[in-house]
């Protein structure tokens, strides 16, 4: 690390209600030689609408343009200049730019902070109910189908709140196949708009969800984790078998008691199967 270098700041940036814009964000605005921001538009938007100032120069630096401006950037700070970095909306870096001028920056031994503040992912967490203690953030969801159905195997087992970006356009289809995968009673939760005027937070099941049609806005989901298992699958061998001799098929009694008790489908019948063989 150099003495007495400038300072990379990471700066959070409101998601959709300006008022989240913190007093030390304005502030950093305001006293860094060098503000880089996603869209240099939005940037100035921004500061007119809240009456910001930015005294130092104002530079693009979006996903395309990373790698070739990251350098200067770093640069800059190590001459012992104040950098800002602030992506349109949320925190950089989060599927925004800024993973590049970092990485640069950490390595060439600059120093870098964060003025923390709004994340839709985070917000959209902590309002769904779901289990916060751990969980996954998994970004935007695939747009070819077959990568889009893997991620959504995974969450079979996966027993962490995982959070996704999708777009409008898109959310009917991955709900619907979502459903395909883990099934109609797993929980997820639809937060649309977070901080505007319209804000929309629906706590619903895959099931349920089909009905929903034509939302608009911006979205993040959440899909809460595989619930707890009741007990392993050679527990309910008696109960497939007794529910069978009372003239249900054995496979519609497995795939229901497998699907209530979250244990595999696959291990009940197989087990059931062996029984009757012994
Ligand atoms: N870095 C940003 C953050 O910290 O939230 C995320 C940027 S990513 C390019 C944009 C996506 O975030 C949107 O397509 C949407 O899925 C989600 N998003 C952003 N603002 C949102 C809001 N107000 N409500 C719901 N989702 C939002």
């Amino acid at each position: 690390m150099q003495e007495n270098a400038g300072v990379l700041t990471i700066l959070s940036s409101p998601i959709g209600n300006d008022l989240d814009l913190s007093p030390r964000a304005r502030k950093e605005i305001e006293e860094a030689d060098l503000v880089a921001a996603e869209d240099t538009r939005r940037f100035w938007d921004l500061c007119r609408r809240e009456k910001i100032k930015p005294r130092g120069r104002v530079v693009s630096y979006y996903d395309q343009v990373e790698k070739e401006k990251a350098g200067k950037i770093v640069e800059a700070v190590l001459r012992g200049e104040k950098a800002v970095l602030i992506s349109d909306a949320g925190t950089p870096v989060i599927n925004d730019p800024g993973y590049v001028v970092v990485n640069e920056a950490l390595e060439k031994g600059a120093r870098v902070t964060s003025c923390p503040g709004p994340c839709a992912a985070v917000c959209a967490l902590v309002l769904s109910g779901f289990r916060a203690d751990r969980f996954c953030y998994e970004g935007f969801i695939a747009r070819k189908e077959g990568e889009r159905r893997k991620e959504f195997k995974r969450l079979k087992d996966e027993e962490r709140t995982s959070i996704f970006y999708e777009s409008a356009k898109r959310l009917e289809e991955s709900l619907k196949e979502m459903e395909e995968e883990l099934g109609p009673d797993r929980r997820i939760c639809i937060a649309r708009e977070l901080t505007k005027e319209h804000e929309q937070i629906l706590r619903t099941t895959l099931g349920e969800a089909k009905n929903l049609k034509g939302m608009i806005g911006e979205i993040a989901l959440v899909v809460e984790g595989r619930p707890e298992r009741n007990g392993e699958a050679g527990d309910f061998v008696q109960e497939a078998e007794q529910r069978a001799l009372k003239g249900e098929r054995l496979k519609d009694a497995v795939k229901e008691i497998a699907r209530r008790e979250s244990v595999s489908t696959h291990e009940l019948y197989r087990l059931v199967l062996e029984k009757r063989e012994k």
